[in-house]
């Protein structure tokens, strides 16, 4: 931990520290479409819904130009989300390039990209009833890009113990479901996800990933604009509202709801839809 210092600081250390930080990968060129996503979702008519059992995972589909909406049902809860491409389960959402480009945490405007080669939106955040909590003191927020998943290997590395229920053991299940895969190839699909209504943030001290109650409550909702066909896997994670621990059936637990919402096409006019990266793929090679 960079807490532990083992080397001497350096004579030229004021030459060496102070610089300023420049952001890595701007993302002002992006195309949100949000002002027509916006408008667009004031005319929104529900498809489908699907529940997802406490400590357990659903698949849901979404086709594209569709929205659909993760909303708390009966109590504060916290959900894993994988997405996929639905025809190609190799594309799926690249949670660390989504926070090298927005942040450790995402909100309305933001993209959830998929993985390389494809690189593309996979869906954009149009609602978010919980962006009033902004950042607390403590550098806390909601939706988070950071925190992989809850799972039985490092459950089992800290406490010793085997526990069958963490997220990334419930989307495999749903997953092998779904698409009648095997266990292994089920697995392996699993990435990291995106922390619906999970109120984390790192240490300031540490830098630690850490989680507080989460402030959701029923009724909340974040909504997402499918820019693709959509494979979706929630998972509603046995932390509950992740204030205490996960990993384990101590946490009181609550559903979440999935709904699906389509809109007509003349709302959608003027949107510019999310394309595979037309990078060639060369990475210096020579014939
Ligand atoms: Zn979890």
């Amino acid at each position: 931990m960079k807490t532990k210092k083992f080397s001497k600081k350096p004579k030229d250390l004021k030459e060496r520290v102070g610089t300023k930080p420049v952001v890595c990968y701007p993302n002002e060129n992006v195309n949100d479409n949000l002002k027509i996503l916006l408008e667009a979702r004031k005319h929104l008519k529900k498809i489908d819904e699907i529940i997802i059992p406490p400590r357990d995972a659903r698949t849901f589909i979404v086709k594209s130009n569709n929205f659909f909406r993760i909303e708390s049902l009966e109590g504060p809860q916290v959900g894993d989300l994988n997405l996929f491409q639905a025809d190609n389960l190799d594309e799926k959402f690249y949670s660390g390039k989504t926070r090298a480009l927005y942040g450790t945490h995402i909100s309305v405007g933001d993209k959830m990209f998929s993985s390389f080669p494809y690189f593309r939106s996979l869906a954009t955040i149009t609602w978010d009833t919980l962006d009033w909590y902004g950042y607390d003191e403590d550098g806390g927020s909601v939706h988070d890009v950071i925190g992989t998943r809850c799972d039985p290997y490092t459950s089992k590395l800290i406490s010793g113990k085997d526990y069958h229920y963490c997220c990334h053991s419930n989307l495999t299940r749903a997953l092998i479901k779904e698409k009648n895969l095997n266990k292994n190839d089920a697995e392996k699909i699993v990435h990291d996800v995106l922390n619906v209504f999970m109120l984390t943030g790192f240490t300031n001290d540490t830098k630690q990933y850490f989680m507080k109650s989460s402030p959701v409550r029923p009724g909340d909702f974040l909504e997402f604009f499918a820019e693709t066909d959509l494979l979706g896997v929630l998972s509603a994670c046995p932390g509950g509202d992740c204030g205490s621990e996960h990993s384990s059936d101590v946490a009181k637990c609550y559903p979440l709801k999935v709904s699906i919402w389509s809109v007509e096409k003349k709302y959608l006019d003027g949107i510019e839809f999310s394309k595979v990266s037309s990078y060639n793929r060369d990475h210096g090679l020579v014939d």
